[in-house]
């Protein structure tokens, strides 16, 4: 068992709203932990935020072969 201190409250897991464990926190499990890092890496976290400086890059997500 890890030592978890006392008054330590387990969170839901971000992942899947599980209780986390206190060895993975905030998470339940390696697993979401991982995965976690892979929405990371993968770019689902990335929030389409359009910044002053960052038309091109929308545009390309908005202009990708859905020509009229
Ligand atoms: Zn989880």
């Amino acid at each position: 068992m890890t030592d978890v201190p006392a008054g330590w409250k387990a969170r839901p897991c971000p992942i899947c709203g599980k209780p986390a464990a206190y060895a993975e926190r905030p998470f339940c499990s390696q697993r979401c932990r991982l995965l976690d890092l892979g929405r990371w890496v993968d770019g689902s976290y990335a929030v389409p935020v359009v910044e002053d400086d960052d038309d091109d890059a929308w545009e390309t997500i908005h202009d990708g072969g859905t020509d009229e």
